[in-house]
């Protein structure tokens, strides 16, 4: 009799997501589970006990694992948190450019150079979606779209990130004050350590004057 009687864990399945699976290392589809442990009486569930934490599984290899891994930008996901951040981040520079909030004019080398390095990332933009990033993002935009870059990047990648916008503050003229201010802000964004900062910075105004 009483070998009919226990516990069981049952799975409800919460939706269907596209995560990095850390067994596979790469992008998959995987299933998110709800498990609940039932008492159960000659294999029906009859009493409902604890839920708990919820797990995804792997649609491929069916390893399971709690949703710290959702934590993990998948490829699609890095892509667009890259582009946002290089938006964000081209905004940044350009209104610190400025000589005050309501010079709306643009240098044309600048807005040159900024659909440049749009382009070289394969995005597609252009000036208007220049003035208005301009116009309608703001400095905490740019911070916190870098953050979340901030573990995927690589030392290289964020030297390059940061060595592309000194350019880009560079294309109408010696980077002033508060274009300096802007990049050092967005290298600390990426988690860079000062003297890092500095020494691209400097690097990056000695190219320009040699240029
Ligand atoms: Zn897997």
């Amino acid at each position: 009799m009483s070998a009919m009687w226990g516990v069981e864990i049952r799975r409800r399945t919460v939706r269907q997501t596209e995560y990095v699976c850390p067994r596979c290392g790469v992008d998959r589809i995987g299933s998110e589970f709800e498990p609940q442990r039932w008492f159960v009486i000659a294999k029906l569930p009859l009493i409902p006990l604890a839920t708990m934490p919820n797990e995804i599984m792997c649609g491929d290899c069916g390893h399971r694992s709690d949703l710290g891994v959702l934590d993990i930008p998948t490829t699609a996901q890095l892509t667009n948190y890259l582009e946002i951040a290089v938006r964000c981040s081209i905004a940044f520079v350009v209104r610190s450019g400025r000589a005050n909030a309501f010079d709306f004019n643009i240098d044309s080398s600048v807005v040159a150079h900024a659909l440049a390095v749009m382009a070289a990332d394969g995005h597609a933009y252009d000036e208007a979606q220049l003035r208005d990033d301009v116009a309608n993002l703001d400095d905490d935009d740019a911070r916190s779209s870098l953050g979340r870059l901030t573990r995927e990047l690589t030392p290289h990648g964020k030297q390059r990130f940061l060595h592309r916008m000194a350019s880009l503050a560079m294309s109408d003229g010696p980077m002033n004050v508060r274009e300096r201010r802007a990049l050092a802000e967005i290298g600390v964004a990426l988690g860079m350590p000062a003297p890092h900062i500095n020494g691209i910075l400097a690097v990056a105004a000695l190219d320009l004057e040699s240029a």
